[in-house]
Parts: C-alpha cells; sequence; structure tokens
C-alpha cells in the first residue's frame, strides 16, 4: 500500500512517515501542495494524508485540483484547523476524513487501513483464497492456518495481486505499489518478487499467472482447494 503524506512540518512528517512505514506502508513525502499535486497527477497511491497549510498551494487547493481530475484516492485531511466551517468545507471538497492536529498515531492508522478497505470495497480486513487467508490489518499471511513467512516487500506484492484476484496488472503497477521514491528498482526486481512468491503459494495450489506482454494475475483457486480450509 502507497501513501502519499503531504505536510510541511519536516519533523512531523519524518516521524509520521517512520511510523506508517513500521506498518508496512511505502510513504512517499511531499512538503508543499505543488509537489503533491504533480505526484497525485502522476503517481498510483492508494491514499493521501493531507495537511491544509502548505507552501505553495494550499491543501484545500490541492484536495479540489484531485478531485476536479476525478481522482478516487482517499483523502485524510490532518490539519491543526479545527473550525468547524473548516471541516466542512474540506469534507464537502471531497475530503474522506478529518483529523485534528495532534493525533494519536493509533487512530490515524485505524483510520487509515478503514480508508483503504473501504477504496478498495472490502469492508472485511481479511482476504480468503482457497488455503489462503490475508489479514490485511496485521500484514499477515496463512496458508491452512499456518503462517507465511514473507518479506515485506513479498507481502505488498501478494496483498497486491490478491486485491485483483484474476484482473492482469502490469510490472508498471507492482513496482508502483512496491517501492517509494527513495528506493532504486531494477526492471527485473517484480519478477524476483513474483518468482519467490510462486515458490511459497504454489504447493498451496494458489498459482500467479503470467500474460506474456501485459503481466500477471492470482487466478481464483478453484472450489476443490476451497473445500480444504
Ligand atoms: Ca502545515
Amino acid at each position: 500500500m502507497r501513501i502519499l503524506l503531504v505536510e510541511d512540518d519536516a519533523l512531523l512528517a519524518d516521524g509520521l512517515a517512520r511510523a506508517l512505514g513500521q506498518s508496512g506502508y511505502l510513504v512517499d513525502v511531499a512538503g508543499d501542495g505543488k509537489t503533491a499535486d504533480t505526484w497525485l497527477e502522476n503517481e498510483t497511491y492508494d491514499l493521501a494524508i493531507l495537511d491544509l497549510g502548505l507552501p505553495g498551494l494550499d491543501g484545500a487547493d490541492v484536495l479540489q485540483r484531485l478531485r476536479a481530475r476525478r481522482q478516487r484516492v482517499p483523502v485524510l485531511i490532518l490539519s491543526a484547523r479545527e473550525a468547524l466551517e473548516e471541516r466542512v468545507r474540506v469534507l464537502d471538497l471531497g475530503a474522506d476524513d478529518y483529523l485534528v492536529k495532534p493525533v494519536a498515531l493509533a487512530e490515524l492508522e485505524a483510520r487509515v487501513r478503514a480508508l483503504i478497505r473501504r477504496a478498495q470495497g472490502a469492508p472485511d480486513p481479511a482476504i480468503r483464497l482457497g488455503r489462503l487467508t490475508l489479514d490485511t490489518v496485521g500484514k499477515r499471511a496463512w496458508l491452512d492456518g499456518e503462517a507465511l513467512d514473507l518479506t515485506a516487500r513479498e507481502w505488498a506484492a501478494l496483498e497486491f495481486l490478491a486485491q485483483r484476484v484474476n484482473r492482469i496488472v502490469n510490472k508498471d503497477q507492482i513496482m508502483q505499489a512496491l517501492y517509494s521514491w527513495e528506493d532504486e528498482i531494477t526492471p527485473n526486481a517484480v519478477e524476483k518478487f513474483i518468482s519467490r512468491l510462486r515458490t511459497k503459494l504454489e504447493p498451496a495450489g494458489i498459482v500467479i499467472r503470467t500474460v506474456r506482454g501485459l503481466g500477471y494475475y492470482l487466478e481464483k483457486p478453484h472450489k476443490a482447494d476451497n473445500a480444504q480450509v
């Protein structure tokens, strides 16, 4: 899951990015409105956390431009402004949630999870695919009730594919989901993740198909596999 954090207070941004990173999110930090606007237009995010008081383009302007482009990425406003009319105004501009600073990290993370779940049309935080179960809150996977040993990136790739069962995703989409700006990406990194995931999943009948020239998809397990749960 990739999050854009828009916050001009460098210390706060750093602390939040670190905490969210430890929870398994990939976080890009934008320190001003113009950068946020450009990234939102050109990158794929699962959520944006947006401050209102920003240099250059104001947070409300960023939000307005985002919604004017008909982009649906969920937006959580995190602002020191607590006036009722301000909260109403940005919610009406298309924000999905509003938290007033200072915020408890546990609450911020719970709201982040809820917004992402809702955006993906999956109110249940668990994904069940045949003998495979993914806990999107705890970020763990089980095969037949046995915990799967996955690295953070393998987990992210699996979650990305599992949320799009039977839908082809291309390498670019996977790379965008797995890497933030700070990472060096090699072209065959995705292939390596997929290959390692296959090794771990295929004994349980969970299959990741390659569609030549297009990408990959996780195949919906057959009924017979479901019966073994
Ligand atoms: Ca600010």
